[in-house]
């Protein structure tokens, strides 16, 4: 746990924006999936913090992962490397997927050798798989409800019921080894109901398969999009993960492997920002503060998460709704138009703001020529 004391003492000693990463938080959260859901192994989506101490944590604590291209390969990879390459092979094999369903023919290439677990959702792709990695295990990406998500993926990507059993034997017929199904229900999903129906939905598809005379899948990935506690309203983990037990017991054999991508829940709460207040200016009437962090770096959720994030200050006082401004000139960079903040805040004063650890400063850029906030690992 990391007090508002601890993120001080560290703003003082290292300067500021600072972006602290609690790996006890990181480990616990991935104590928490493992106890609820024991029949699902979690790959984690590495899109979701690519920090490669965050992926060190996760690989020491028995994770395997999710990963979407080449870089984020190394940067699992970088784990096993001392392994010999008969160990390195057996553990890419049963530990990483490649979870995007459309990939670049060099990559498949590069990767082949290793018979990787990899999605698709189209003919297309099936066609590219056999031509650049015919040994890969594919899963069809199904589409599934992503209702009530905060961000929804179903259309960019996943087959259809109707389009499922083609593709399936479309990939057969190829001479590709079609490992199973997967799905995405959408980042973010309090509306329980999407995984219920995606689970349903697989389970019918896995037993058409089977009469079709098909019997070589053997592993469901049931994605991710399990919620981060951002406020109260978030229904708790146990709650949802109740649910998905009991329909994964009554639909799915227990010979297929359950596999999950988590990547927001295992690190949103294990990161927190740390940011200094720049400037202060009152317009049309609203108080704003210009701070030394914005939607460039560590907010950059603000607008390719579709997530807000709140501030806390460190001085108690009389309030105001404040508008809170990233650094840079460009009039995109607006963190918050509704923060409730102390309106005597002063220059050189520091924000926090939590919860922050899932798809932040991943987007970041140099524009305007400001720096990305400074990583400061804690617990390691
Ligand atoms: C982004 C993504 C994930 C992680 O989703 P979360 O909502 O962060 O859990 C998992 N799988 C795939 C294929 C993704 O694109």
């Amino acid at each position: 746990m990391i007090t508002a004391n601890d993120l001080q003492e560290l703003a003082k000693t290292h300067g500021t924006p600072l972006f602290i990463i609690d790996h006890d938080e990181l480990r616990s959260n991935y104590a928490i999936f493992k106890d609820n859901l024991p029949r699902v192994q979690a790959y984690y989506a590495v899109k979701a913090n690519p920090d490669p101490v965050i992926v060190k944590t996760l690989f020491e604590a028995g994770a395997s992962f999710d990963v979407s291209s080449i870089a984020e390969f190394n940067i699992v990879y970088d784990n096993i490397k001392h392994l010999s390459e008969q160990d390195q092979h057996q553990w890419i094999w049963d530990n990483i997927i490649y979870a995007n369903p459309i990939k670049a023919e060099e990559t498949l290439r590069e990767l082949d050798k290793y018979q990787l677990l990899m999605t698709f959702d189209n003919r297309e792709e099936v066609f590219k798989i056999r031509d650049h990695a015919p040994n890969a295990r594919v899963v069809l990406r199904l589409r599934v409800s992503n209702a009530g998500a905060m961000v929804e993926l179903s259309s960019k990507f996943g087959a259809s019921h109707d389009e499922a059993l083609d593709l399936i034997f479309e990939a057969v017929n190829a001479g590709l080894t079609v490992a199973g199904l997967s799905f995405h229900v959408g980042s973010q999903t309090t509306n329980f109901e999407n995984y219920m129906q995606a689970i349903n939905m697989a389970a019918l598809i896995f037993k058409e398969v089977k009469e079709r005379g098909y019997d070589k899948m053997d592993l469901l990935d049931i994605g991710g999009g399990f919620p981060a506690p951002y406020d109260e309203s978030v229904k708790p983990f146990s709650e949802l993960t109740k649910r998905i037990n009991t329909e994964l017991n009554r639909l799915i054999p227990e010979d297929i492997k359950i596999i999950a991508e988590p990547g927001r829940f295992l690190v949103a709460t294990t990161a927190t920002a740390v940011s200094k207040i720049i400037g202060k200016a009152v317009r049309h009437g609203k108080l704003c503060y210009y701070i030394d962090d914005g939607v460039y770096h560590t907010f950059s959720g603000v607008i390719f998460d579709h997530c807000q994030y709140h501030f806390d200050a460190f001085k108690v006082g009389p309030t105001q709704i404040c508008t809170v401004f990233g650094p840079t000139c460009d009039g995109l960079d607006v963190i918050s138009m509704t923060e409730e903040l102390p309106e005597d805040l002063q220059r050189g004063d520091l924000l926090s703001s939590k919860n922050i650890g899932a798809y932040s400063g991943a987007t970041s850029t140099y524009f305007n020529g400001f720096p990305p906030a400074k990583v400061i690992q804690v617990n390691r």
